[in-house]
C-alpha cells in the first residue's frame, strides 16, 4: 500500500496538512471535544442530562444515510445550537476550559501525535484543524501538550465568553454537514494558497471535502477506520488512499510515508 503511495507523491516538494480532530488526532475510543465537558463536575448535571438528550434525538440523523441534504442540515444546525444555548443556559464559564482538559483526562491523541505536530513544526509544514467540535478545546488540549504551535490553525466553533461567561459562539457553526473548504476564513487560506499540495487526514468520508474539489484527486487522503463494517471499509476504501484501523497512529504514517522523512 505504501509503495503505490510513495511513488503518487514522489514529485512533491512542500504541502500542508488539513486534518480532522476528533477521533483523527485522538484515538478511535476517545472522548469527543463536544463530550468532555461533560465528564466534568464543573458544569450543572442538567446539563448533562439535556446535552444527552439531544445526542439521543439527533445522532440517528446524523448517521442516517439515506436522508437529503437539506433536512439533515437543517437538524443537524439545530442540534449544534441548542447545545450552544445550553452552554449560555448553564453559564459555562471562561475558566472551565484549562480545568476541565486538565481534570477530566479523557481526551487522547493517537500515538505519534505530539512528535508529528514536533515534526511539521521543524520543518515549517502548515496544520490546518478544520473541526465541528469544540475550539476552545481543541486549542487548550494542543496548549497542555505543548504542540499548540505558530504553524497550527484551528477552525472550529469557539464559544465566545462575556465577563467570563459564554454568551453564543464565534461566527457559524461549523457542524458535520458543512465542515468543508468553505469554512476556512481568508487568513487561512492565504497562508495555503500557494503550496500546492495537501495531505488530508480524517475519520469519516466526509473529511475529504475539507479539500477544494479541484485538489481533491491529487491530495494524500489518509482514513482512520474506527467502526469497522464491510459497508463502511468498502466506502474508505474508496475515498481514502490509506485506510489505517482504529489502532492506526502518526508514528507509522511517519515511518511509511517519505515526504514526513524530512531528511
Ligand atoms: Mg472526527
Amino acid at each position: 500500500m505504501f509503495d503505490d503511495i510513495n511513488k503518487k507523491i514522489k514529485d512533491w516538494d512542500k504541502f500542508y496538512i488539513l486534518t480532522d480532530f476528533d477521533r483523527t488526532l485522538t484515538k478511535g475510543n476517545s472522548e469527543s471535544s463536544w463530550g468532555v465537558l461533560s465528564k466534568s463536575n464543573l458544569i450543572d448535571k442538567d446539563y448533562i442530562e439535556t446535552r444527552g438528550k439531544l445526542y439521543e434525538y439527533y445522532r440517528p440523523y446524523e448517521v442516517d444515510l439515506t436522508m437529503d441534504y437539506n433536512t439533515k442540515n437543517r437538524l443537524m444546525v439545530e442540534w449544534w445550537s441548542n447545545h450552544i444555548k445550553l452552554l449560555v443556559k448553564y453559564k459555562f464559564r471562561e475558566e472551565y476550559i484549562e480545568k476541565v482538559i486538565r481534570d477530566t483526562k479523557v481526551l487522547s491523541f493517537r500515538k505519534g501525535v505530539v512528535e508529528f505536530f514536533n515534526n511539521m513544526h521543524n520543518n515549517n509544514v502548515p496544520i490546518v484543524i478544520v473541526s465541528a467540535g469544540i475550539g476552545n478545546f481543541i486549542d487548550e488540549f494542543l496548549k497542555q501538550n505543548g504542540i499548540m504551535y505558530d504553524n497550527v490553525y484551528i477552525i472550529s466553533n469557539f464559544i465566545k465568553f462575556v465577563d467570563g461567561i459564554a454568551v453564543g459562539i464565534e461566527g457559524n457553526i461549523i457542524h458535520s454537514l458543512n465542515k468543508n473548504e468553505e469554512c476556512i476564513p481568508d487568513s487561512v487560506k492565504n497562508i495555503i494558497k500557494d503550496i500546492e499540495n495537501v495531505v488530508v487526514i480524517g475519520d469519516g468520508v466526509d473529511d475529504v471535502k475539507m479539500v477544494d474539489d479541484e485538489k481533491r484527486s491529487d491530495a494524500l487522503k489518509i482514513g482512520f477506520l474506527t467502526d469497522d463494517t464491510k459497508d463502511k471499509r468498502d466506502e474508505f476504501l474508496k475515498v481514502f488512499d490509506i485506510v489505517l484501523d482504529t489502532n492506526g497512529n502518526f508514528d507509522d504514517i511517519m515511518k511509511e510515508i517519505d515526504i514526513f522523512k524530512f531528511n
